[in-house]
């Protein structure tokens, strides 16, 4: 089997060329070609020597993965369904915001870390994806803007949200950073990538060496261990204080904030108390809280707290002066909202 061209680095790609006595600067031109024009096949390009252009069709495959099912919501929210070359499937989400999108990508089959509250945590881990998995599920979905709403192809920010703990991948998925922010391609900056963790301590000690500049977003959910426990049950092996500790040790630039994710759950982590001690932890820290209203999915026994209760728990945060965002679920209507995705 062909290996996929999405699957190289811009120095992997001169490496090869040179060793195979090409000319390394058609790396510029073929990044150009397939990241920064974005064009699906070689059969035009002009200014790379026929002989280079061989190579290359011969060596690699440019197959994205394929949307096998595509749902529209109102807000103009679109879940992507999509089938690998093996047959197993993920989910993507192309989320709106002025004109422009965000997309929420997949870095494994299904999660090995069993979240209580996660839809694809029920799956089990099934398999990582690889870097051009992780790529083909951006360019696949811009080229489905390009064809079903032409001049909205803009996807400015990407997170790593979908399913998956992207630092138990690591390795692929800063490869796929690696790739996203090459200038010669989508030349997509450090700052615009977020990794979401569930606070998998072997990614957080490879952060400020191999990734940094990247934006952390950490699943908090409860600023009690035993309740953190309950709902990630990595926090037994990896427990809140020292995945905290790692965290500070990460350098943020000038006004970079780490991101704190907070489930609400109705009435398991969404009373006072609760808020005064998250408010207490993160008070001293540059720290944005996103308050995530719990999506409830067939089969769960957890609930959605009515968003009163949700604005009382802002509030109580507002006297610890952090940043306090409650995300507004988009694409309910078609199950795309972040944890709703799962592909058994
Ligand atoms: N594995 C990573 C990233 C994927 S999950 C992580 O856990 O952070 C992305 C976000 O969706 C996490 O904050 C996760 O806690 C949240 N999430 C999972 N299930 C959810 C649900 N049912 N309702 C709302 N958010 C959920
Ligand atoms: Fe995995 Fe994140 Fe879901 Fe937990 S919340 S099971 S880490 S995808």
């Amino acid at each position: 089997m062909k290996q996929s061209f999405f699957q190289l680095t811009f120095n992997d790609l001169q490496q090869l060329l040179e060793q195979n006595s090409l000319n390394a600067s058609a790396a510029n031109l073929l990044y150009n070609w397939y990241y920064k024009r974005k064009n699906k096949y070689s059969n035009s390009i002009t200014d790379i020597a026929k002989g280079t252009l061989s190579f290359i069709d011969e060596v690699f495959s440019f197959d994205l993965p394929e949307a096998v099912k595509i749902q529209q919501a109102e807000d103009k929210t679109v879940k992507f369904l999509f089938k690998l070359s093996d047959g197993s499937k993920v989910e993507s989400v192309l989320i709106p915001f002025n004109k422009k999108y965000s997309i929420c990508l997949s870095s494994q089959v299904g999660c090995a870390m069993k979240c209580s509250f996660c839809f694809t945590g029920t799956q089990g881990l099934k398999r990582n994806l690889s870097a051009s998995e992780i790529i083909g599920q951006f360019l696949s979905a811009w080229h489905w803007l390009r064809e079903n709403r032409p001049g909205e192809e803009r996807i400015l920010n990407i997170v790593f949200m979908g399913q998956g703990e992207p630092l138990h991948n690591f390795d692929e998925v800063k490869k796929a950073c690696e790739i996203f922010t090459s200038q010669y391609g989508t030349s997509i900056g450090h700052q615009k990538i977020t990794i979401s963790t569930s606070g998998y301590i072997p990614g957080l000690k490879r952060w400020k060496d191999e990734i940094p500049g990247v934006n952390l977003a950490l699943s908090l959910h409860s600023p009690f261990d035993e309740t953190r426990n309950e709902l990630i049950p990595i926090n037994r092996k990896y427990p809140l204080e020292e995945v905290l500790d790692y965290i500070d040790g990460i350098p943020l630039r000038n006004k970079q904030f780490v991101t704190y994710e907070y489930l609400i759950i109705k009435d398991l982590n969404d009373r006072q108390e609760d808020a005064l001690a998250l408010g207490q932890l993160l008070k001293d820290r540059r720290a944005l809280i996103n308050l995530i209203p719990f999506n409830e999915f067939p089969g769960t026994q957890y609930k959605r707290p009515d968003l009163e209760r949700v604005n009382q728990f802002k509030l109580l945060l507002e006297e610890y002066k952090i940043p306090t965002m409650v995300r507004t679920t988009k694409g309910d209507d078609v199950l795309a909202a972040c944890g709703q995705l799962n592909t058994k």
